[in-house]
């Protein structure tokens, strides 16, 4: 019986340390948020056949003072339990807006949006209002959602969904193949890109099953009318397999890394100063 107290008390005091270190980020996140920390890094998306950067995905990044950067894959499922989420989504979709209207016409912005971001009402209030502070166009908007989304498909999340579109947005459906009858989802909701997610990506060269998966998810793609996307391109290999199998888009750490904006602004000033030049 005393064994039994002991452990239970090891239990009790290892939730409570639990608790308190989510509660301590929980704040900290707070507290980012107001100090105007949150940031946005962008990775390339890249057309396969021509090489051109189509559009670039805004990536949240969190750099906590002791922690330094907090894998967003921690911070917004954390955002997500608190109601944090429609904060950072606003920050996100406020900046990315921002930028992008600084970059070339053929240059789009993929965002991603959260479910919970859907629930509370004024997602597309802030949309539309990220688009008129920045004046940016809707068309070049690419918002990518996860299945997690279609699980609770409401007459909300259907209906915000058509009224962005109406705006001009495209909609892109995220991480495909990983969430449940991904199949039905796509009859759901007229999406205008399926991305590929990583994992059937990373095991195109050894996997015949994934190749397999892959040719099966681009034939889909070209029935229904929607662009495929790959991610998780990390070598020339798996760019050449896709191009092959007649993907249209890719994004991976082949054809760049997340970075700075800074960063890809002085790749894209770099890019026009040949032609500079030669005018
Ligand atoms: P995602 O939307 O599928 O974004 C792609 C993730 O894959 C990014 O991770 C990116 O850095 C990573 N990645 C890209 N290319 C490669 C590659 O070649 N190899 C490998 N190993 N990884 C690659 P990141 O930035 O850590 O973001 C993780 C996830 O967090 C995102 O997955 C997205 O679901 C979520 N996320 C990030 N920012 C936001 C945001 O602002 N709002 C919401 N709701 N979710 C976000
Ligand atoms: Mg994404
Ligand atoms: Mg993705
Ligand atoms: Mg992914």
């Amino acid at each position: 019986k005393a064994k039994g107290g002991d452990t239970y008390e090891f239990f009790e005091a290892e939730m409570n340390a639990a608790f308190l270190a989510r509660r301590r980020m929980e704040m900290d996140l707070a507290g980012a948020i107001e100090d105007d920390r949150i940031t946005v890094h962008y990775q390339p998306l890249v057309d396969l056949d021509s090489g051109a950067v189509v559009a670039f995905e805004a990536l949240a990044r969190w750099e906590h003072p002791t922690h330094g950067f907090v894998p967003p894959s921690d911070f917004i499922a954390l955002a997500e339990e608190t109601g944090q989420i429609d904060t950072i989504g606003r920050i996100v979709m406020e900046k990315a807006c921002a930028d992008a209207a600084r970059w070339p016409n053929d240059v789009r912005v993929a965002i991603n949006l959260s479910p919970v971001q859907f629930r509370s009402g004024s997602l597309f209030a802030n949309v539309k209002r990220a688009l008129e502070l920045s004046g940016l166009h809707a068309t070049r908007l690419e918002l990518e959602i996860t299945e997690a989304l279609l699980l609770e498909r409401t007459e909300m999340v259907v209906s915000t969904l058509h009224a962005l579109r109406g705006l001009g947005a495209r909609i892109s459906m995220d991480d495909f193949g990983t969430g449940y009858s991904s199949l039905s989802y796509l009859r759901s909701f007229p999406f205008d890109k399926i991305k590929i997610d990583r994992s059937f990506v990373r095991d195109l060269a050894s996997s015949s099953d994934a190749a397999a998966i892959v040719r099966t998810i681009v034939d889909l793609g070209a029935s229904l009318g929607m662009k495929v996307t790959a991610e998780g391109i990390e070598d020339g290999a798996a760019a050449d397999l896709l191009r092959a199998q007649g993907c249209a888009e890719g994004q991976g750490y082949y054809f760049g890394r997340p970075q700075p904006v800074s960063a890809i602004e002085a790749g894209m000033l770099a890019a026009t100063l040949p032609a500079l030049k030669r005018a």
